[in-house]
């Protein structure tokens, strides 16, 4: 069984074999490892390192110098890439190409990225000419100094990256409080920073929960600066009800209810395939998920069976297996969650297209938490799968004849996360695109990012925007300069 420590000022902690708690592998429900859980203690040893690295070697780095350091950190996770996959596969159980294609290289590439982007920034200046006088004004950033990462369980490695990285590239420090499901990748990295040659302290990991826990800790040290959540919409409001206290920035990427629109002049299969993968990748748990698909009325029938069927094929199994496509639910606690709704929309009128229950799997699997991908048609409007979000495999298909009716509905929920609009028709793309009230609209694409573009929720589906030089706003202070000419 592996034992996973925490990372503090650029050594691993002494595991105590008496402040652990155990992780259980989704696939089979076996036991896999025990974390070493951070008292109070230890989270305060990791916010001042944080803070002391501040001031060190860390801050007198040249900005190439720092991007170079970036760099090498994504090399490192390029040369450990089996290592980082086959973490990531034990936490979360999700199928190994889904990894190496798209989560672990997107952490890498998070470092690549923005190690490119700061090597290259503007500031803006202005001159200011008055009857009294001429000034001339200009910006500097700083940063912002101890950054708290709160990362969620879905997606860990891509979604923790995508915060370290552009802290790191505007001279920040972290520490990061990774899911206390999915520790793997987060404690990992430390041994990939140490090699690049990155500060002691300028990455600190800590393992624990939320209340009362590593995660509440964490948010409630005055020494905490900034504080980026990636996670559900009621610990965003607990964890800014901590950042009141000393007024602390919060940047939230939160939960979402999201819709498809799939328009009768959209091209069929590819419109099955993008919805397929928006309800159905990483066995549904992601924030960008689809839940809602509105389709066409003269396309509905024919959209419906394509989809159930392609759901059909999904090939459950482990995810070290190359032909396994479709992996279990994160935990048997979500199971039950997702069942729970699975139950309440048959009680409340749904019919169930495909799934809707727990497949039959073989011995060796049958612990794990495993559920069918599912599809429901018929939801009378007030229904639960309708309006909360499920994070699993599943999505209600309604028939729609008229645009304006149906981009209400898509905009009947307190979410406002993402969307995606289906159709051939130019103008008709461009009209929902400007209706739907979310943070970002894929037409005729799911989840086809482009990180120097705004990535963030509308309505309670988050607070500021990241990607690109959006990050730069949060992750730095803005310092005006005048003077007086
Ligand atoms: P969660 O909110 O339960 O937990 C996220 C993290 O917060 C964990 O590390 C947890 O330990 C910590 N935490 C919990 N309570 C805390 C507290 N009071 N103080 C400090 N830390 C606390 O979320 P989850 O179940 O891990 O992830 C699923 C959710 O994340 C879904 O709602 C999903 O939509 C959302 N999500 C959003 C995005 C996005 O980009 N908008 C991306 C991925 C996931």
């Amino acid at each position: 069984m592996d034992t996973l420590s925490n990372f503090i000022g650029g050594r691993y902690v002494p595991f105590d074999p008496d402040a652990t708690y155990p992780i259980v592998s989704p696939v089979d429900g076996a036991f896999t490892a025990r974390v070493h859980e951070a008292d109070e203690a230890l989270v305060d040893e990791a916010v001042m390192a944080a803070h002391r690295a501040l001031t060190g070697p860390w801050r007198d780095l040249t900005q190439p110098q720092r991007s170079d350091l970036l760099n090498a950190v994504a090399a490192g996770i390029s040369e450990r890439f089996d290592d980082f996959v086959e973490a990531e596969m034990a936490d979360t159980g999700q199928p190994r190409h889904v990894m190496e294609k798209a989560f672990v290289p997107r952490g890498a590439a998070n470092f690549e990225f923005f190690a490119d982007l700061v090597k290259n920034l503007p500031t803006e200046t202005f001159e200011l000419r008055t009857s009294h006088g001429d000034a001339l004004n200009y910006a500097l950033r700083r940063p912002k100094g101890v950054i708290g990462v709160i990362c969620p369980w879905n997606a860990p490695f891509l979604l923790m990256t995508w915060k370290v990285a552009p802290a790191l590239a505007c001279g920040n420090t972290v520490v990061v409080k990774p899911s206390e499901q999915t520790p793997r990748t987060a404690t990992l990295l430390g041994e990939v920073m140490r090699a690049a040659g990155v500060p002691d302290g300028v990455y600190n990991v800590i393992h624990g929960f939320g209340p009362g826990s590593a995660g509440a800790f964490l948010t409630s040290h005055p020494r905490v600066d900034a504080i980026t959540f990636t996670g559900e919409t009621t610990t965003g409001t607990a964890i800014m009800k901590a950042a009141a206290e000393g007024v602390r920035d919060v940047s939230f990427e939160l939960g979402g209810k999201n819709s498809a629109v799939v328009c009768a002049d959209a091209d069929l299969d590819k419109a099955v395939e993008g919805v397929f993968r928006s309800a159905f990748l990483n066995t549904g748990q992601v924030c960008l998920g689809t839940e809602k698909v509105f389709v066409e009325r003269p396309i509905f029938e024919a959209f419906r069976d394509k989809l159930a069927a392609r759901v059909q094929q999904v090939r459950y199994g482990r995810p070290t297996e190359r032909d396994t496509t479709y992996g279990p639910l994160i935990s048997q606690e979500h199971r039950d969650k997702v069942l729970s709704y699975y139950a309440q929309a048959v009680a409340q009128g749904a019919t169930v297209v495909t799934g809707g229950g727990v497949p039959d799997m073989p011995a060796d699997l049958a612990g794990g938490s495993w559920i069918q991908p599912t599809i429901w048609t018929g939801a009378p409007p007030d229904a639960a799968i309708l309006h909360e979000e499920i994070f699993g495999p599943c999505c209600h298909l309604a028939p729609f004849d008229d645009d304006d009716a149906v981009v209400r509905l898509v905009n009947a929920t307190p979410y406002g996360l993402a969307a995606s609009v289906w159709t051939q028709s130019l103008s008709r793309a461009h009209r929902f695109a400007a209706a739907i009230d979310v943070g970002v609209v894929w037409i005729n694409s799911w989840f086809l990012r482009d990180l120097r573009t705004a990535f963030g929720g509308a309505k309670q589906s988050g607070i500021g925007r990241e990607g690109g030089v959006h990050s730069l706003e949060f992750y730095t202070e803005t310092k005006n300069v005048c003077v007086q000419l």
